[in-house]
C-alpha cells in the first residue's frame, strides 16, 4: 500500500504535448498569416526562431522582468524582425492568435490517458502549474482529461511561480493534503522537482530525454507508463 494519498502533476511537457502542440499553432498561424510575404522563409525556420527567442523571454519573465501581456507579443514582433520584418502590430496579432489557437491543441505525452486511469482510482489527482491560468483549464477540457483532477492550482493564484513553497502551500491548503503523503511529478528539475523537495514533498523526475543531471530525485522516469510500478 502507497503511503502517497495526493498525486501532484505538472501540466506542461508532463501530461500535455507542449511541443507538439505549440509547432501545431505556430505552423497554422504561418499560413493563415501568409508569412511568407512578410519574407519569413518557411513554417520551419519560423518556429525554429520562435523557440529560441521564446525561451530567452520566459527567463526574462520568470525573473519578473517582463509582464505577460509584453512577453505575448515581444516573441512574435522579434521573431518578425529576425526575418527582416519590423512589424509590432502583426506581433501583436500573432501573440492574440497564438493563445486562442495553442490551448485548442490536443496531443498529450504518451501513456497519459492509461496512467490516469490507472491512478485515479487510487488517489487524489490534481495539478500545480505555471501557465497561465486562462489557458491551462482550456487545455484540460480540450484534451478530455480535465474530469480526472480536483483541483488546478496555477502561479497565478498563488502570486508565486514553482518552485515557491507559497505555490505547494497553497495547493495542500487547497486540497487538504500535506507533503508526508503526496508526490510531485514533472519534467523540470528547477521547478517541479527542486520545489516539491523544498517543501519535504516526494518526487517524480519525468524525463524522457534522458538529461543527465546530479540532483536528488525520489524517483526518475523516462516513460509515464512507469508510474503503475511506482504508484
Ligand atoms: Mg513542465
Amino acid at each position: 500500500m502507497s503511503r502517497y494519498r495526493h498525486i501532484f502533476f505538472d501540466l506542461d511537457r508532463t501530461l500535455w504535448d507542449f511541443d507538439t502542440n505549440s509547432k501545431e499553432a505556430l505552423s497554422e498561424i504561418y499560413t493563415d498569416f501568409q508569412l511568407e510575404r512578410e519574407g519569413v522563409i518557411d513554417a520551419v525556420s519560423f518556429i525554429n526562431v520562435y523557440t529560441g527567442i521564446n525561451e530567452q523571454l520566459w527567463k526574462a519573465y520568470r525573473l519578473g522582468n517582463i509582464h505577460k501581456a509584453l512577453l505575448r507579443s515581444l516573441r512574435f514582433s522579434k521573431t518578425l524582425e529576425h526575418f527582416g520584418c519590423r512589424n509590432n502590430e502583426l506581433g501583436v496579432s500573432l501573440g492574440n492568435r497564438y493563445l486562442e489557437l495553442s490551448p485548442m491543441k490536443t496531443a498529450l505525452m504518451p501513456h497519459t490517458l492509461e496512467v490516469l486511469d490507472h491512478l485515479a482510482g487510487r488517489y487524489k489527482l490534481h495539478i500545480i502549474t505555471n501557465g497561465f491560468d486562462e489557458v491551462q483549464g482550456i487545455k484540460l477540457r480540450q484534451s478530455g482529461i480535465a474530469g480526472f483532477f480536483q483541483e488546478v492550482i496555477t502561479s497565478e493564484m498563488a502570486s508565486a511561480r514553482k518552485p515557491d513553497p507559497m505555490v505547494f502551500k497553497l495547493a495542500f491548503a487547497k486540497t487538504g493534503s500535506a507533503a508526508a503523503t503526496s508526490v510531485m511529478i514533472g519534467d523540470d528539475l528547477d521547478t517541479d522537482i527542486s520545489g516539491a523537495r523544498g517543501v519535504g514533498m516526494d518526487q517524480v523526475y519525468f524525463n524522457p530525454a534522458r538529461k543527465v543531471h546530479n540532483e536528488d530525485v525520489t524517483f526518475e522516469i523516462e516513460n509515464l507508463s512507469e508510474l503503475k510500478l511506482i504508484l
